[in-house]
């Protein structure tokens, strides 16, 4: 509802009640006029009156032909009160009553409380408006929230080491220069990009880069900015950006934070969140009617994509993903050179050794790290940033950072490389695993301190009991190398043996693969992946119980030495894998090529 406009509505109305008044009064005098009692008496004895009308305060006598003077046809007196009527008429005079007109008293009365409720709307929305509810009476018009910018200066150039997501948007960029071109040939672009990294990774740069190279004006809005306190307001202000794009194009969207907005319905703790929802089918129902072809193009941010909605997620929505990660060490080479040209850097400074000692670094700790250092030294009276200050600010910032997201120590981060490669390597040894295609140990996302990246090569809709146990000697292969290179294993597999404990469970119980326990399943079909099965006691006795409790460790242990023999043959070629993994953070396919070569694959029994 747009109050504001209400607020007129309310002003017309008076406007128009009053005027009516006033033309009723104006009607009533037309034909009629009023006279002293006395005369009005004098009329009545005259036999001049057809019929006289009484009413509260007032008598109208129609008269039975108009009058001479004035043509007055009705002629109207106040009541007197009887006594008054006696008592005038001894001394012969004109008398009558005043009447009042009780026309502006009646307007007023009404419209005096509607004021006063007024003024204490107006200041109550002055008040909410000023403790940051929100604009109130700007309800539908949001465009005090949507920032335009134009003529935006960055470029790709200001956004470093992120060539692959880079490389991602490119087309975007070559779309927004010449939508015409594409439109002709009917291609259609991705409707929704979703950018998604840690924060401080650059995924807003990004955008605002796309929007400089390809110079279009960059509609950009904060997905928290949706959690108004109104229903609806949100919905409104989604058709709202919408609308100013479209009559803009080309142009970017850029959605900040979606997952603020998109979290997945019914996740609230408190219950439906109706504004959330609303403002999210707002979004879903301007997603499904975009023409893409008109060169709007739509990106979102966020760093959590795990909970966002899978409805945002579906085709023809937000399609496509781009992964904006904590960079590596030559990507943190690239950004490093692209913030020191804002300081004065001593000519010997070598960034490489910078980025050595910034691992976990984002883009924007970085930035913070330029800055910090350069403070460091104007304090010291320097002339130019040394490695010194580099060294000063970056002890400040882990002191901080630590807190926030991890920083691993030297230690742990061997463990790491050891960890992932010990998975690579297993993968790369079993003969029909999926490719290892990226090995890392930058931390990302919530409990994962590297992660190893498979590629399937197919679709899979059906595994075999032998791939099942190859997939667990893989997750296991992390721990494995932990336990030949360290002897001593870590909490850093914890993800690992869920995934491989519940793989074990439903060989055992779900798919009927353990001889001994045949063709059966011991477990409600219901519900999620592998419910506890425990509780289901009735399905089996007590001594299958044993045997499934049993089988599960029998299959997991197997899973295990299995990847342990595997990289104890490799071990030599391994070690050197993970070295070359902890200096250069990432490795690629390419180079991890170079090292599966020496593997021997596994011969399979079947
Ligand atoms: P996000 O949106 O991912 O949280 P931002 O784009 O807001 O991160 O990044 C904040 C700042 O950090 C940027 O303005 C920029 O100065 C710096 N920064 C982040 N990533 C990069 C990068 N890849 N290259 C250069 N600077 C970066
Ligand atoms: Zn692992």
């Amino acid at each position: 509802m747009d109050i504001k406009k209400t607020g007129y509505n309310f002003t017309y109305f008076f406007i128009a009640l009053t005027l009516l008044l006033l033309l009723q009064e104006g009607f009533k005098t037309q034909q009629s006029i009023v006279v002293p009692f006395s005369e009005f008496k004098e009329s009545l004895e005259h036999s001049e009156v057809k019929e006289v009308i009484v009413s509260n305060d007032e008598m109208r006598g129609i008269l039975k032909k108009p009058r001479e003077k004035d043509k007055k046809e009705v002629i109207v007196t106040t009541r007197v009160e009887p006594e008054l009527i006696s008592f005038f008429e001894k001394f012969n005079v004109k008398y009558w009553k005043k009447v009042e007109s009780t026309v502006f008293k009646d307007v007023l009365s009404w419209m005096l409380p509607v004021f006063v409720f007024f003024a204490f709307w107006m200041f109550l929305s002055r008040k909410l408006m000023s403790q940051g509810g929100g604009s109130f009476m700007s309800v539908g018009k949001s465009k005090a929230k949507v920032y335009v910018e134009r003529g935006i200066k960055v470029s790709f150039n200001d956004v470093a080491g992120v060539d692959e997501a880079k490389a991602e948007l490119q087309e975007i960029i070559q779309f927004l220069k010449e939508p015409d071109t594409y439109g002709k040939l009917g291609a259609k672009m991705p409707k929704g990009i979703l950018l998604v990294g840690p924060p401080g990774t650059g995924k807003t740069l990004l955008a605002k880069a796309v929007a400089g190279e390809a110079q279009v004006p960059f509609f950009s809005i904060s997905g928290s900015e949706f959690v108004e306190m109104f229903v609806g307001v949100g919905a409104a202000r989604v058709r709202d950006l919408f609308e100013q794009a479209r009559k803009q194009a080309p142009c970017i969207i850029f959605i900040d934070e979606l997952d603020a907005l998109g979290k997945a319905r019914g996740m609230s703790p408190m219950g439906g969140h109706d504004e959330k929802e609303q403002t999210l089918n707002q979004l879903l129902v301007e997603l499904d009617g975009f023409d893409a072809t008109l060169g709007v193009v739509l990106l979102a941010a966020t760093n959590r994509p795990e909970i966002l909605d899978p409805a945002l997620l579906r085709a023809g929505r937000f399609d496509r993903q781009v992964l904006v990660d904590r960079p590596d060490k030559s990507g943190r080479i690239e950004i490093l050179k692209v913030h020191i040209q804002n300081v004065k850097a001593c000519a010997d400074l070598k960034l490489e050794e910078v980025a050595a000692l910034t691992p976990g670094f984002t883009g924007a700790d970085l930035a913070n790290l330029v800055n910090e250092a350069a403070l460091s030294a104007t304090r010291a009276q320097r002339e130019y940033v040394t490695l010194e200050d580099f060294n000063i600010a970056i002890e400040r910032i882990i002191a901080g950072l630590e807190k926030k997201s991890r920083v691993l120590n030297k230690k742990e981060r061997e463990i790491v490389a050891f960890h992932e490669m010990g998975h690579a390597f297993v993968a790369a040894a079993l003969p029909g695993s999926d490719k290892v295609h990226k090995v890392s140990i930058i931390p990302r996302g919530i409990g994962a301190l590297g992660y190893t990246i498979q590629r399937p090569t197919e679709d899979r809709y059906l595994m075999s009991s032998e791939e099942l146990r190859d997939k667990m000697a893989i997750l296991l292969g992390g721990r494995a190398s932990e336990k030949l290179f360290f002897d001593s294993i870590s909490t850093g597999s914890a993800d690992d043996i869920v995934k491989v404990t519940e793989i074990a469970k439903s060989m055992v119980v779900r798919y009927g693969m353990i001889a001994e326990l045949g063709h059966v399943v011991y477990e409600e079909s219901s519900g999620k992946f592998l419910d506890s099965y425990v509780g289901n006691q009735k399905y089996f006795s007590e001594d299958t119980a044993n045997i499934i409790d049993k089988k599960v460790k029998e299959i997991v242990d197997q899973a295990f030495e299995k990847a342990f023999v595997i990289l104890k043959k490799n071990k030599e070629i391994l070690q050197k894998g993970a070295q070359e993994l902890l200096a250069k953070e990432t490795l690629e396919e390419e180079r991890l090529k170079y090292y599966f070569s020496f593997i021997e694959i596994e011969k399979r029994k079947d």
